[in-house]
């Protein structure tokens, strides 16, 4: 099916909703029975939605997530970083960043990702066993050692590895450990979540998530702790060194285009956001994906709430390529909004973002967003 390109795609999301078995903590869509067949289809119908599609400009970035896009075959990567790179008009520093799960690399599959990718990130949540298995984590130190050795001959320029804190009864140098150890093994990037109770999940409600309090200490640990290394805050749950800001998020936070391509994966078309469902066999048989349509205005005020996520928050020119001549309007309702909580705002004439305690406290700043109700277009 072909999308209405409303402006011209420039980030492209894939997802491969393929699992080895479910972690305890996850809610994300994947299915953990996938033979080669499904497999096989599933990349064909990949492959159809991205030749049906109209491609205006370049894309920017590709991402390839999951699921885990590594329990594909080797030659199964090669073949969807083959279409990919043949069907979609890449930029000439198009960033293409693939997730990865530990237990499923290979020297075949490093050779591919070597071929292709410009990011890999890798999905630890701890080095420390004992804490994998907490969160139902499938992964042995075994395997963990074999992918971090098989990275080292990584040709990607950036790494991220994702790791998960705030687990209830594990010590803060536990997670000291983690930073250390991640930095140690070259990651230049790392996505630090704070656990949290997914209905959907294995575990459910019953996940052995931290207290608020606690969770938000060990928020700021991290952001002290990796700053020693020069890696920096620079979304809630992301930090980086100065040049390794993942480009596909920081695009898609800020408004931008993005063609979702797979089961379960969102897009946004410049004026719509669409869904697929939740189904592999829906996404293979061409069922089109849900739009979510929302007023301008409600869009206006979700855009802006999601990129106050980032420390950079908004600067008036790039605001303004979004939406031109809305900055003194936004401006002011934020003053109204620092007027209530001075300690959550920073503003200045042509800048607005939230503080640090502004960030911990996002979730309200962004329902204040929301609320707004005056007329800003
Ligand atoms: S956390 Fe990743 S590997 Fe684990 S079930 Fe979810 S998508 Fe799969």
């Amino acid at each position: 099916m072909k999308l209405p390109a409303e402006k011209s795609w420039h980030n492209l999301y894939i997802h491969i909703p393929f699992c080895v078995s479910k972690c305890g903590y996850c809610a994300f869509y994947s299915e953990t029975q996938c033979g080669s067949a499904i497999r096989k289809n599933y990349l064909a119908a990949v492959k159809d939605f991205l030749l049906q599609q109209e491609f205006s400009s370049p894309v920017k970035t590709v991402y390839i997530g999951g699921g885990t896009p590594n329990f594909l075959t080797a030659s199964e990567m090669a073949e969807l970083f083959e279409f990919v790179y043949k069907i979609v008009p890449l930029a000439k520093e198009c960033e293409v960043s693939s997730e990865l799960n530990p237990e499923l690399l290979t020297a075949g599959k490093m050779s591919v990702l070597n071929e292709y990718a410009t990011r890999l990130s890798l999905g630890v949540q701890s080095f420390d066993e004992s804490v994998r298995n907490l969160l139902m984590r499938k992964c042995s130190s075994e395997h963990l050692q074999k992918a971090l050795k098989l990275l080292e001959k990584r040709r990607a320029r950036h790494f991220n590895i994702d790791l998960i804190y705030g687990v209830a009864g594990v010590p803060e140098k536990v997670l000291a450990e983690d930073l250390r150890v991640a930095v140690e093994h070259g990651a230049d990037h790392l996505s630090c979540y704070s656990l949290t109770a997914e209905e959907n999940s294995r575990l459910g409600l019953n996940s052995p998530v931290a207290d608020n309090s606690e969770a938000a200490d060990l928020w700021l640990f991290i952001g002290e702790k990796l700053s020693e290394y020069g890696i920096n805050r620079y979304e809630i749950s992301n930090y980086a060194k100065s040049d390794a800001h993942c480009r596909h998020n920081v695009n898609v936070w800020r408004g931008d285009t993005l063609l979702g391509a797979g089961a379960a994966a969102a897009g946004f078309d410049g004026i719509d956001r669409y869904n697929f469902t939740e189904s592999i066999d829906d996404f293979i048989t061409g069922r089109t994906p849900e739009f979510d349509r929302i007023t301008p205005e409600e869009r206006l005020l979700e855009i802006f709430a999601v990129n106050l996520r980032t420390v950079e928050g908004w600067q008036k020119a790039v605001w303004e390529k979004l939406y031109p001549a809305t900055w003194d309007k936004m401006y002011k309702k934020c003053v109204n909004c620092a007027a209530e909580d001075p300690e959550w705002w920073c503003l200045e004439n042509d800048h607005i973002a939230l503080t640090q305690a502004g960030l911990l406290f996002w979730d309200d700043a962004a329902m204040d967003v929301l609320s707004w109700d005056e007329e800003l277009l």
